[in-house]
């Protein structure tokens, strides 16, 4: 028996694998081998090099666009263990497998009234790839809560842990990104509060609590009022395709935010106010402006080609409405969006969703 069938006979490894179940565009898409373990110890023993190239580590495929099928091997980590390490008076330390839904973890710490992650309830993916996306959301990124990343280097297959300050982390950013492929991330080390400190200062989080005594809320009540924020404005992968937020907002110069303003205003209808134009300004004196507000200025809520769709509820969404858009369809939308603000507002938008 070849040495490769024995390393993997105890993990799933299907060649010619239909991956449209392992991403959340849905889109129908193969790659030549799909492998999914179990523990580390079994991700270590892969034979590496005999493997279809490339080879690439998904989790739930909630942040890809896959362009076509994939030639090479696809890694999934079935890796699924949420314990806790350390149950200081105040902190929480918890460690978290990577195949994990970062949902149910979001869930556990509710449920056992510790604080931190609620804010990210319903983000789709797994633990893994939230400390690569440091995923955000309502104020808070999953860099706030992790503590530290422990990641096998493929480059010799040597256990690394990495301290936060370590991960160079930055909006959905991080050092994984730009050392792609060569770490895999096996368990994420979290820390949480039970200290009671709720964010309620973003996108309606206040308002949808509003009757409530603030000062005898649990992390659940938080996660409750923000999965139904949530449910309201964004597509249910399980019912219509998507990536999320499509592109990143983008961060422009104060000047080039001025101009903005003025073609916003020029935009505006005879004998309208001029638009004001949301944004945030940054503490380097730098203005982030939502690119959602950019897509939606330009008309293009609900703009359909072919299957795929912007979002009615939220323009920085492409959804897969047909249920068969073709990564095509989605692409030749997500130009068109980047050509008309590019020549519009002289702004480059970058999608957030990864290409492959
Ligand atoms: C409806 C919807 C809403 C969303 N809302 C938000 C939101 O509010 N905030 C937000 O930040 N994101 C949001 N997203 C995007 C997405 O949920 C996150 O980016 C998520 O972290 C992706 O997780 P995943 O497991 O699906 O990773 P994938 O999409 O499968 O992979 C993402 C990246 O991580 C890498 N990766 C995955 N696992 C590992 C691993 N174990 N080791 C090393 N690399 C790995 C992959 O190679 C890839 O580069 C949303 C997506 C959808 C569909």
């Amino acid at each position: 028996m070849p040495r490769f069938f024995v390393y993997l006979c105890s993990m799933k490894r299907i060649e010619n694998y239909d991956l449209s179940s392992h991403n959340t565009f849905g889109m129908k898409i193969r790659c030549a081998l799909y492998i999914e373990y179990e523990t580390v110890e079994e991700l270590q023993n892969l034979p590496w090099k005999e493997l279809p190239q490339p080879i690439m580590h998904i989790g739930a495929g909630s942040n890809l666009l896959f362009t076509g099928d994939f030639p090479g091997t696809v890694l999934h980590s079935a890796v699924k263990y949420i314990k806790f390490v350390d149950m200081g008076l105040d902190e929480v330390l918890m460690t978290v497998g990577a195949g994990v839904v970062f949902d149910d973890f979001v869930a556990r710490c509710c449920e056992v009234g510790l604080w931190g992650a609620e804010n990210l309830s319903l983000i789709p993916g797994e633990v893994g790839a939230s400390a690569v996306q440091n995923i955000g959301a309502y104020g808070v990124e999953a860099k706030d809560i992790i503590a530290g990343v422990v990641c096998l280097d493929t480059t010799d297959w040597s256990k690394t842990i990495f301290k936060t300050p370590e991960l160079a982390y930055g909006y959905r950013d991080s050092m994984f990104k730009h050392a792609k492929g060569r770490y895999i991330v096996t368990s994420v080390l979290f820390r949480l509060t039970r200290k009671y400190s709720p964010k309620l200062d973003y996108g309606g989080v206040r308002a949808a609590l509003e009757g409530r005594d603030l000062t005898a809320l649990t992390p659940a009540d938080v996660r409750d009022a923000i999965i139904g924020i949530r449910r309201a404005k964004l597509p249910d992968p399980a019912e219509k395709g998507s990536a999320g937020s499509f592109f990143k907002n983008p961060v422009i110069s104060r000047e080039h935010f001025e101009r903005i303003e003025a073609v916003a205003a020029s935009h505006a209808a005879a004998g309208s106010p001029a638009p004001s134009v949301p944004h945030f300004d940054l503490p380097d004196g730098t203005v982030k402006v939502p690119a959602a507000w950019l897509i939606d200025s330009l008309g293009f809520r609900g703009a359909v080609n072919g299957g795929a769709k912007v979002y009615e509820k939220q323009p920085l969404v492409i959804v897969n409405e047909s249920g068969s858009a073709t990564p095509e369809e989605i692409m030749a939308l997500e130009q068109d969006i980047i050509s008309k603000i590019r020549e519009t507002y002289g702004i480059e938008l970058h999608p957030e969703v990864e290409h492959i």
